[in-house]
């Protein structure tokens, strides 16, 4: 097992071969529900149909150009997502970590065009996540991913919601850029308030400092919005998105307001693969979904899920908390995420464990009913049974 690879990942032991919506079949026929989706990518679920169909015929045409040609599909996705998203221009790039390094150079040299290229520091919040390149490595607040890596670019950390503390940092530190998740993913399913991402919006403003929204997990319709910061009223002056982008395909994108669209000259930024047909074909099809309604499902199978987990929360003590929006919730427990993370994949539901006792659910943005209830039910079952973890009443019939 995983013989000629870097001991990066362990992984299941299962053999994945086949999937449908929310469902995903083993080599020994066994179907798990899919409630991680590929770490909150697969928005369209496996085997859909139209992205089937559109991809084959794409490949059959022309899968790659690079950037110094055009295509039909690159303009289209850009337009689309700056329409969706109130920015005016889109890089593309090849995943999250990609996105969150054009917003970091964008931000620097958006203080060469200003004047003050002195503003070369970060300050990003503790328990965030933008990605492992050591530009995103340097605003990834967790010890084990930093140490092995030292040193890395200068960040502020400020704890989250401390307003008071973001304050002093932007206006001592002068960074060139804030950036922030507004709902933290890795770091346990944890949206920041609204008052806190306001705060950070005027005090950006009033230092003249950049605010990054990394969206990379929150955004592209996983709240029930396109982004976790239209919830909110906020508009940053950069976000980045990835994940669900292309509905399985790596994409990532970093776009800006109309202010910042011109920072880059040609030439001072690039990707071989980026935005080529075959990703954007896929983003086109996702985005499409999206335009039709996909949403929708999202703010419905989340509500249905929210209140099947704050059920939970009532028949077991060990359920401490049920955090975030849309299809993008936590369930925090007492002791380790780990063992209960294990009992529900032996028991045919895949979620995964973040920030130790956290199970994140970032199920695909298909989901049905079915598939929610069936989650619940397995959710239920498995806590029933799990050593040390005792009804706190009896369960509903
Ligand atoms: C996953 C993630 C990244 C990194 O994206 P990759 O595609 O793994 O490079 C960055 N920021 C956030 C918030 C993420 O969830």
């Amino acid at each position: 097992m995983d013989e000629g690879l870097m001991k990066t990942y362990g992984r299941a032991e299962e053999v994945f071969v086949d999937g449908h919506g929310a469902r995903l079949i083993t080599s020994d026929g066994r179907e798990f529900l899919d409630f991680l989706a590929g770490i909150a990518v697969s928005a369209l679920g496996h085997g859909h149909r139209r992205l089937a169909d559109e991809l084959r015929d794409q490949v059959g045409r022309v899968v790659h150009l690079s950037n110094l040609f055009r295509h039909p599909f690159t303009e289209q996705v850009a337009t689309r997502l700056c329409s969706l998203t109130g920015m005016a221009a889109a890089f593309f790039t090849n995943s999250g970590t990609e996105a969150m390094e054009c917003a970091l150079k964008l931000a620097r040299k958006a203080m060469h065009v200003r004047g003050t290229p002195e503003r070369t520091s970060f300050v990003a919040l503790e328990a965030g996540f933008h990605g492992r390149s050591l530009g995103a490595l340097s605003l990834t607040h967790s010890e084990k991913y930093r140490k092995p890596f030292l040193p890395l670019q200068q960040t502020t950390w400020i704890a989250p919601e401390d307003t008071a503390g973001l304050q002093k940092a932007l206006e001592t530190e002068r960074p060139c850029a804030l950036v922030l998740e507004p709902i933290q993913g890795e770091g346990g399913i944890r949206p920041l308030s609204a008052g806190f991402l306001q705060a950070a919006r005027e005090l950006c403003t009033a230092t003249g400092t950049l605010l990054v929204h990394d969206e990379i997990q929150s955004g592209c319709g996983r709240t029930g919005r396109f982004l976790a910061g239209q919830d909110v009223g906020v508009t940053p002056d950069v976000v980045t998105l990835a994940k669900p982008i292309a509905a399985g395909l790596p994409m990532g994108a970093c776009l800006a307001t109309a202010a910042l669209a011109d920072t880059f000259q040609k030439g001072e930024h690039g990707s071989t693969f980026a935005g080529g047909p075959l990703v954007c074909r896929a983003a086109l099809v996702f985005l499409r979904e999206v335009e039709h309604g996909l949403l929708g499902n999202v703010a419905a199978r989340g509500a249905e899920l929210r209140a099947g987990l704050e059920a939970l929360q009532r028949e077991f003590a060990m359920v401490r908390e049920v955090r975030g929006r849309g299809l993008m919730l936590g369930l925090r427990v007492h002791h380790s995420g780990e063992a209960l993370q294990k009992a529900l994949y032996r028991n045919g539901l895949i979620v995964n464990c973040t920030a130790g006792d956290v199970m994140r659910i970032v199920p695909p943005f298909v989901l049905t009913a079915d598939d929610v209830q069936d989650g619940l039910r397995i959710l239920r079952q498995t806590l029933a049974v799990l050593p040390g973890c005792q009804s706190t009443t009896p369960p509903a019939a």
